[in-house]
């Protein structure tokens, strides 16, 4: 038997991070079942392969973005007699559209479900659907890293999963449960060391929970001796908690370069309308300081063009960037399915704009201001983002970057702004060929 693991093509094509699903999924695969023979195909690596990959059974993650490239694949797929199971994010939020497009979808976490589908799929049984239970998380394999080739440059670890936060634009809750479930400390140490690359990233949602800053530490601690190094993603309220100094210096000196911070909102006024409670009252540029001074680089994540922002927000952004010396790569508010966001936006959403079109650059819902039109929101987005990656701007951030991460964090730091530049580029210059178009689907 032979199974294709898919992810496809992401919005923006080509990213140098490995998809985690694909190396990991076939991991447990090998662990339910060695004989199985296994293919990889990164659709943003190489998005025709799918079309002359000859398997029995084709496994396809999606999430929003990329649930329309999914299905696409899926249709091609089915119409050669390839048997399609589809799982990740989007599927487990919308399982009965996914079936419209597969034989099988697996909702939620794979782990528990995952061994009974390949059974199945070989005793001709195969379910409609799959219910994954959130399990602990001691038992799960090191990924194959490096059985997918395409030259991607980095490769996930992921020490947790959940969050017990209820921010209303986040999927993360809905996926993963709202307990904090933490991997056993020698399992991510392993992981680790398999990895074939000098840099690494930790996937999680948080890198460093106020409630577990001591766990933090231990994390970091057991890392120290790896020559790798590794960005990952932060909250900012544990920086300033009274041992958060101790738990930077244990971060910075088991290798952590750079941490990716959601800002999510400009204003606190948005923060709250997203009930982003762990963000709100927080001294956030504090924080980016607190964490510079660490030596650690930050880039901020956040969004833009919500309900409750205005034009004003956007100019704020750059001033923010400016102010603190960092890079900040902003979207447009996705009201993601399964989310509350998605449910509180549901009167206003453009409905005939389908997934393609949740990849953060499309303003997606009707605002409350009559001057903030889609269109003016999208036009600002992208001269917004220009203004943030300019080549000015991108030297001075890098300038700016602790020297306790030299050369590495500054290579990141180019790295993670130049390609998307000229990304950003082409984009905006797709959207302004394309606006009649999108203009004539959101006044259907
Ligand atoms: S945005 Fe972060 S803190 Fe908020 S719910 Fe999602 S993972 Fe939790």
């Amino acid at each position: 038997m032979k199974l294709c693991i898919i992810f496809p093509p992401l919005p923006f094509g080509w990213t140098p991070v490995a998809p985690p699903i694909l190396e990991y999924l076939a991991a447990l695969t090998r662990q339910a079942d060695p004989s199985i023979e296994i293919q990889l195909i990164s659709g943003s690596a190489t998005p025709e392969a799918y079309k002359s990959v000859e398997c029995d059974l084709a496994a396809i993650s999606i999430l929003t973005p990329t649930a329309v490239s999914g299905y696409n694949i899926a249709d091609s797929l089915r119409a050669r007699g390839i048997k399609v199971v589809f799982g990740g994010m989007h599927a487990s939020a919308m399982p009965e559209e996914a079936k419209t497009h597969g034989d099988a979808v697996v909702i939620g976490e794979a782990e528990s479900c995952w061994p009974q589908v390949l059974k199945d799929f070989r005793a001709g049984t195969l379910q409609s659907f799959y219910r994954g239970e959130q399990l602990e998380l001691t038992n799960m394999p090191t990924p194959l890293y490096g059985m997918l080739k395409n030259n991607h440059q980095f490769r996930i670890v992921n020490t947790s999963r959940g969050c017990p936060f209820n921010c209303t634009f986040c999927s993360v809750k809905p996926f993963f449960g709202a307990k904090i479930r933490f991997r056993p400390i020698e399992d991510v140490v392993r992981d680790v060391a398999a990895i074939p690359e000098k840099m690494y990233e930790i996937g999680d949602e948080n890198i460093w929970w106020s409630s577990e800053t001591k766990r933090a530490i231990e994390l970091f601690t057991a890392l120290k001796g790896s020559p790798k190094k590794y960005m990952a993603f932060g909250s900012l309220g544990p920086v300033l908690a009274p041992e958060g100094s101790r738990m930077l210096n244990a971060a910075r000196e088991s290798g952590l370069l750079s941490v990716w911070v959601g800002w999510d909102a400009i204003s606190e006024h948005s923060l709250k309308a997203y009930k982003a409670n762990g963000k709100i009252g927080v001294d956030r540029e504090r924080a980016v300081r607190t964490l510079k001074d660490h030596g650690i680089d930050v880039s901020l994540f956040y969004m833009l063009g919500s309900r409750e922002d205005t034009f004003d927000d956007f100019k704020r952004a750059i001033e923010v960037a400016d102010r603190l010396g960092v890079s900040m790569h902003p979207s447009l508010v996705v009201p993601y399915p399964g989310t509350v966001l998605s449910r509180e936006y549901e009167p206003y959403i453009y409905k005939d704009l389908g997934w393609e079109y949740y990849n953060g650059s499309y303003a997606l819902f009707d605002h409350p201001d009559p001057m903030m039109t889609p269109e003016l929101r999208e036009e600002h987005f992208y001269i917004s983002l220009l203004e943030q990656l300019s080549l000015p701007r991108v030297l001075r951030h890098m300038m700016k970057v602790p020297m306790a991460g030299f050369p590495y964090a500054h290579i990141l730091s180019l790295m993670s702004q130049l390609p998307v530049r000229k990304g950003v580029k082409i984009a905006f210059e797709q959207w302004k060929a394309n606006r009649e178009s999108v203009r004539a689907k959101r006044q259907k």
